[in-house]
């Protein structure tokens, strides 16, 4: 169980955003939708966002799935509430850019924390999931927007 093997302020931030989760609620007139699936680890999510003038207004994110999978899609979610879009993609580059490795560019919060799932490969694709399934659903809606 790789969450025992972290740094303990890493673990405790992981898992307080598993035993409570943040942004749960599907968002009123949600008009970005993309559901999201890691079948190595049984992750499954699901997850809405309401884009306005170019803002995240409201997001929301329904799953199941290991801590891993499902601390990051509710730190994601935090972090990306509020956000200019441009931001909320700057965001996500970033995190992607510390899941391997990178310097990510940006300030990354308590996001940092998942940086620790570096050491074990496998889960990493957990720590992203949440991230991709944002990507996938953001470039559906800049197509239809
Ligand atoms: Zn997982």
């Amino acid at each position: 169980m790789p969450l025992e093997q972290l740094d303990e302020l890493y673990r405790e931030i992981i898992l307080d955003h598993y035993k409570s989760p943040r942004n749960r609620a599907v968002p009123a007139e949600a008009n970005v939708k993309a559901e999201g699936k890691n079948p190595l680890c049984g992750d499954e999510i699901t997850l809405e966002v309401r884009v306005e003038d170019g803002v995240v207004r409201d997001v929301g994110l329904q799953g199941k799935g290991c801590s891993i999978s499902l601390s990051s899609g509710s730190m994601m979610t935090e972090a990306i509430k509020g956000k200019p879009l441009a931001e909320a993609t700057a965001l996500l580059a970033g995190f992607k850019e510390l899941m391997r490795g990178h310097e990510p560019g940006v300030e990354l919060g308590d996001l940092e924390a998942l940086g620790g799932v570096r050491k074990f490969p496998v889960r990493v694709k957990c720590a992203l999931l949440a991230w991709t399934t944002l990507e996938q659903g953001l470039k559906g809606h800049n197509k239809v927007g």
